[in-house]
């Protein structure tokens, strides 16, 4: 379904039960999904300590790896580690993260993960004050003129991602909206539609 779908990316949650309170799954899971998937592979690592794992990421054709700020002390290394490997460096920020901790290191991110629920869950309910943020993200960036995308997570669906989009978000990722539509095709495809 989803490689027949408009999605662009198959953005996948691996939780550990110690960064977050709730266990996803590992690298054999994503070891039978990556080689039947169409399109871009996508890890938010929700885990401690990441960077254990980059080489094993970027081997299974890992396009874009997301590791947590708060998870990480060496941010620069890791992103710098990340590109190194191949991949597209992305990280990602608890929702009582501002975004301003970033200042000086937007520079050498690809993307940014702004989560709009708290991680560990689907399912849970989006946090409007995550649209401010998005704001600020999208005005530092555009101060620079980076290409630095903004990337939300938790609570999307069609009523958000539109409030989403116009506040500057550039990829929306939908879990239970799209799983839990009786037409995903068409819960992707609505999402989709919003981008600019
Ligand atoms: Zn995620």
């Amino acid at each position: 379904m989803i490689n027949v779908s408009e999605a662009q990316w198959l953005h996948i949650d691996i939780m550990d039960g110690v960064f977050v309170p709730n266990i996803s799954f590992g690298f054999p899971i994503l070891e039978a999904i990556a080689p039947l998937l169409k399109k871009e592979l996508d890890v938010h690592l929700m885990i401690e300590d990441p960077m254990k794992f980059v080489r094993q990421f970027a081997k299974l054709g890992v396009a874009t790896m997301n590791v947590h700020y708060e998870a990480v002390t060496h941010l620069h290394r890791a992103v710098s580690a990340i590109r190194q490997e191949g991949m597209k460096s992305a990280v990602t920020l608890n929702p009582h993260t501002p975004v301003e901790v970033l200042t000086d290191i937007l520079e050498d991110l690809d993307m940014v993960l702004l989560m709009s629920v708290n991680p560990g869950y689907g399912g849970q309910k989006f946090i409007p004050r995550t649209l401010d943020k998005v704001r600020r993200l999208k005005q530092m960036i555009d101060e620079r003129g980076l290409p630095t995308l903004i990337q939300v997570d938790g609570g999307v669906n069609q009523k958000t991602g539109q409030e989403l989009v116009s506040a500057g978000a550039d990829s929306l990722v939908a879990g239970s909206y799209v799983f839990g539509h009786a037409d995903p095709l068409e819960a992707i495809a609505g999402l989709h539609a919003l981008m600019p």
